[in-house]
């Protein structure tokens, strides 16, 4: 069960939209995410995707 109260340390996150944000402080709440590419040849950071995005 998601628990926003949550930080993880390890996973930074600004993504304040995302319903895995933690409210109050720029960390993700979840234990692991995925993170992908939408890429078939990734350049760049905005090539990469956190797959484990939820709109709030
Ligand atoms: S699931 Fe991804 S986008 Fe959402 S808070 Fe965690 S790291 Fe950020």
């Amino acid at each position: 069960m998601m628990d926003q109260e949550n930080i993880n340390p390890s996973i930074e996150c600004s993504v304040r939209q995302c319903a895995y944000h933690a409210p109050k402080a720029n960390y993700c709440s979840l234990d692991c995410i995925q993170v992908g590419t939408h890429e078939s040849d990734p350049t760049k950071e905005q090539c990469t995707d956190c797959q484990s995005f939820m709109r709030k």
